[in-house]
């Protein structure tokens, strides 16, 4: 079992617009065991979609197309299909008194136009949508079952749930069920992280257990697939927990979860309030921060303070360290740190100082240093790191390595 997802249009083989209708198609198809093999984009082209439809229905049992639909002239897919199957177009009344309805209950009449869309190959069956003028077409071409939906991706959500899923399980196509956890993790590297789960990543490992790297954060992906949803479920379960054990906190969050998010749920658990001074981040770590709602609760504000000048003035940063030791060094993070603690009264602060590139740097601290303080009773503590990357990637991940400091203090607060 293998489905093709099709996406037709040539606003996206110009690069104009993305596709994203393949992507939400293929976690939905994976979702009910469906898996994909294929995505394959093609412009608006009679030829060129002829061709690429008899290709998919000769190497996929599914076919699952969207966009093409419209009732303008490089609108094809109709045509298309019934060039496949080798027959003619015809009307339905319904669909087409449909799509005179919408029109009327806006007061317009159907420009002449639209009546191609209640056109169809003959044998199909119109699958009706209930928010645009674009019926979907349902049919089979040989082996293949085929499915054509519009490319307005609202559209394309609601008819795929209401009319695709069903005909689907009737069709006796996929059954099962897919299911996948995101472990995310920052603080390693991919490979060191790989390191500890090798006998987990390997090829035929039950459930499958995937690495990815994305902006210094490295998830873990457990790709489960079973009969029931209970017995996915049972797949995943031990095998996160044998992640979250070997891992301890290096573990953030799961699924969409940002470190942020943590930080301020820790914030609040704690009961303690955040402030930040900011060089190398430039404001990043108060955004991110203030992305989560009811970030106000906790976070109390922050300090931009890009120049030497800045330092002295706003945190109070000693001029002796920032003349000896130079902006981006250990002293002058932990007194950054230790200047927006005072100023705005917080329970625990952040600094983030660094080299964001592409110029600058020092022997002993190339672009790409970064330095992070955290300052709270406690005391202050500071961590350097030698970043790979671009300015705009230096400077993401060094805020998320003063985010992630923060997370560390929280945790072992009481
Ligand atoms: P329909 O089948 O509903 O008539 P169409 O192809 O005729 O669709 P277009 O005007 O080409 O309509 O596209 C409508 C909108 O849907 C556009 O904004 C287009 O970018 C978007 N769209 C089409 N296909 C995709 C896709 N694969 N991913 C994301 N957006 C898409
Ligand atoms: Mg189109």
């Amino acid at each position: 079992m293998k489905a093709e997802v099709l996406s037709i249009g040539s606003e996206l083989t110009t690069g104009q617009n993305l596709d994203t209708n393949s992507q939400w198609l293929s976690r939905r198809l994976a979702e009910v065991g469906i898996p994909v093999g294929f995505h394959t984009t093609v412009a608006d082209d009679l030829a060129d979609n002829i061709q690429c439809f008899r290709i998919a229905c000769g190497r996929a049992d599914l076919v699952v197309a969207t966009g093409g639909l419209g009732p303008t002239l490089d609108d094809l897919t109709r045509e298309a299909l019934a060039a496949v199957a080798g027959v003619g177009l015809v009307e339905d009344a319904a669909s087409l008194e449909h799509i005179r309805a919408l029109f009327a209950a806006r007061g317009r009449v159907m420009p002449d136009r639209n009546r191609v869309q209640a056109l169809f190959p003959a044998g199909a069956e119109p699958l009706p949508n209930p928010v645009g003028t674009a019926p979907g077409i349902w049919m089979n071409v040989g082996r293949a079952a085929v499915v054509a939906m519009p490319g307005v991706p609202s559209e394309m959500f609601r008819m795929f749930g209401e009319q695709v899923l069903p005909r689907l399980a009737a069709a006796g196509l996929g059954g099962g069920v897919f299911i996948q956890r995101k472990i995310n993790t920052f603080g390693w590297g991919e490979s060191q992280v790989e390191q500890k789960l090798a006998d987990l990543t390997r090829r035929d490992h039950v459930p499958e257990v995937g690495i990815t790297a994305s902006d210094a954060v490295i998830s873990l992906r457990i790709l489960a697939r079973a009969a029931t949803l209970d017995e996915a479920l049972a797949q995943v379960a031990p095998v996160e927990q044998t992640i979250r054990g070997r891992l301890g906190d290096l573990v953030f969050g799961a699924e969409d979860e940002e470190l942020q998010d943590v930080v301020v749920r820790l914030l609040k658990e704690k009961g303690r309030s955040l402030a930040a001074a900011e060089s190398i981040t430039g404001g990043l770590v108060a955004h991110r921060v203030c992305l989560v709602p009811g970030a106000s609760d906790v976070f109390c504000g922050g300090v931009v303070a890009y120049t030497d000048e800045a330092k002295a003035r706003e945190l109070g940063v000693p001029r002796e360290l920032l003349d000896r030791f130079g902006a981006v060094s250990e002293p002058v993070a932990r007194a950054m740190a230790e200047g927006v603690r005072a100023k705005f009264g917080v329970d625990l602060a952040i600094s983030t100082t660094g080299f964001a590139g592409p110029g600058g740097g020092t022997a002993a601290d190339p672009v790409g240093t970064a330095y992070v303080a955290r300052a709270d009773a406690t005391g202050t503590e500071v961590t350097r790191f030698g970043w790979l990357g671009t300015r705009a990637e230096v400077m993401s991940r060094t805020a998320k390595l003063a985010l992630n400091t923060a997370r560390l203090r929280l945790l072992a607060a009481r």
